[in-house]
């Protein structure tokens, strides 16, 4: 009998999944099947591009970071390797109180790795400054227990180089509140310098370059596509056969069968497959599984609500006083904005010669509300900040808002028990389901593509092929 997948969520998780398990299926010739269902009209999930009098506008992710492998080899899978483009790796800064200053240089997400750049930044007083030395002499932390992020660099760099360089930087991935962040789950490698290095400066601290090596041209750590990252999404849909992916198709409930799994539709309709992929939200998988120990260790994950709002302006309406690629707010300083991107510096081929493309990011742990006004009440507000902090007043030619609400999953204090709590599960009480996503296994688009694959692997090695 030929066995069944389902892929749950046509997000870049699901559609990888979908890929990876196709190609295996073609190339050993095996007796299986596949359908991708998606609840809307259009694949990608979070990825949006949209395409506005010349101008690439991302809804929802810009990039994603080249160092990390899987998405890049699946462009070249799908052939769209040749339109990879990198960020223009500008100077990013700081908004503190009304002031934008420079990152200093050297740091590595905020941590200070060369003394001068950050001796000489007014981004923190010369007591902060201080304080944030004494870790190079603070014992490191037992390996015992997992610890917020906020704490652990609160006790290493002090409270002021956590609220105005380390914060705003790393929440800013996650939209989340750094004193609940699990420091395993979110940047386990800043605990293994500590423990390796015993001070953070000096674990990591990059090797000198090689002299030999010619100067960097500022290309950045990201990439996309010269269209925008919905690119990579139409690519492996042509790849996928057109009968295997079901859009406008809602799942509501899954059961247990015999031979596998039991898919409910909205529409009322049923399938039985013998293996599912299940790549949507943590609070949608959780609830489609309909299992107490599931909702409590997955469906209790929380998720901020952020929205971004991109505005087009004309080149010399932004004032061209700051060189780079936008900024960062502290959440000591009182603005809407959470941060800003100067798209058009940032990425050649989102905006037309002479023209210039914001994008903002507003709502917080906390502050969540601006979320749900209206699309001209966020721009008010936006551009109120922007012209306290960039001098901006013009009016934008045209504005695009998007609300993700409950759209970052947040891994906090104790998530990887979670996680393996929620592995346990699947496995005793659903072991023909996968589940994976941005939940699991990492929020950026090389992880969710990983866990795709995973995914792939999953249902290959279920079947025992
Ligand atoms: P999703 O993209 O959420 O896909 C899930 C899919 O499941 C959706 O298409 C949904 O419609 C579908 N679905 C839901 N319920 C059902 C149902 N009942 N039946 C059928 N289908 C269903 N990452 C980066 O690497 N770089 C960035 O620059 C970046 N920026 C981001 C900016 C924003 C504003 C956001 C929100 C995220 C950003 N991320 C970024 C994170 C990244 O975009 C996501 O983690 C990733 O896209 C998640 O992919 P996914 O496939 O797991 O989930």
């Amino acid at each position: 009998m030929t066995t069944k997948t389902a892929i749950i969520g046509g997000g870049i998780t699901g559609l990888s999944a979908a890929y990876y398990l196709q190609k295996a299926i073609m190339a050993n010739d095996l007796d299986m099947e596949f359908k991708l269902f998606e609840s809307s009209g259009r694949l990608g999930g979070k990825i949006q591009t949209e395409y506005r009098n010349g101008f690439v506008m991302e809804r929802g992710p810009d990039s994603f970071l080249a160092r990390k492998e899987s998405a890049s080899r699946l462009a070249k899978e799908v052939g769209i390797d040749k339109e990879l483009v990198s960020n223009y790796a500008g100077q990013a800064y700081i908004l503190k109180k009304t002031n934008l200053y420079p990152i200093p240089k050297g740091s590595v997400m905020g941590v200070p790795t060369k003394w001068m750049p950050f001796w000489k930044t007014p981004l923190l007083s010369f007591k902060g400054k201080v304080r944030a030395l004494a870790d190079l002499v603070i014992p490191k932390s037992s390996p015992a227990e997992d610890q917020s992020l906020g704490g652990f660099f609160r006790r290493r760099l002090g409270s002021e180089a956590v609220d105005y360089l380390i914060d705003p930087l790393l929440s800013g991935v996650y939209a989340g509140d750094i004193d609940k962040l699990s420091l395993q789950a979110t940047y386990p490698q800043f605990f293994e310098a500590e423990q390796k290095y015993q001070s953070l400066m000096r674990g990591l601290k990059p090797p000198a370059p090689d002299k030999n090596e010619e100067p960097s041209k500022k290309k950045g750590a990201f990439l996309s596509f010269e269209r925008g990252l919905y690119s990579l999404v139409e690519a492996i849909e042509n790849h996928l056969e057109e009968e295997a992916v079901k859009k406008d198709t809602t799942l509501t409930r899954l059961s247990k069968t015999d031979r596998g799994m039991m898919l409910h539709f909205k529409d009322g309709s049923t399938e039985e497959v013998d293996n599912v992929i299940m790549a949507t939200p943590p609070h949608v998988t959780s609830r489609l599984l309909q299992d107490p120990v599931i909702e409590k260790t997955l469906g209790s994950i929380p998720s901020t609500t952020v929205a971004t709002i991109s505005m087009t302006f004309e080149a010399g309406e932004v004032p061209e006083a700051f060189d780079g690629t936008g900024f960062v707010v502290s959440k000591k300083a009182d603005y809407t904005i959470t941060a800003c991107t100067w798209t058009h510096r940032k990425w050649k081929h989102s905006a037309p010669a002479g023209k210039a493309l914001i994008r903002c990011y507003v709502g917080k742990p906390g502050g969540e509300d601006i979320v749900e006004k209206t699309d001209e009440e966020i721009l008010n507000a936006v551009r109120h900040d922007l012209e306290k902090i960039m001098q901006i007043q013009a009016e934008p030619s045209d504005f695009l808002v998007t609300r993700w609400r409950q759209s970052m999953p947040q891994y906090e204090i104790g998530h990887k028990q979670a996680l393996a709590e929620t592995r346990n599960r699947l496995q005793t009480a659903f072991p023909a389901v996968y589940a994976g996503g941005a939940a699991f296994e990492g929020v950026g688009l090389p992880d969710c593509i990983l866990q795709g694959e995973k995914g792939a692997q999953f249902v290959l090695q279920h079947e025992k092929y």
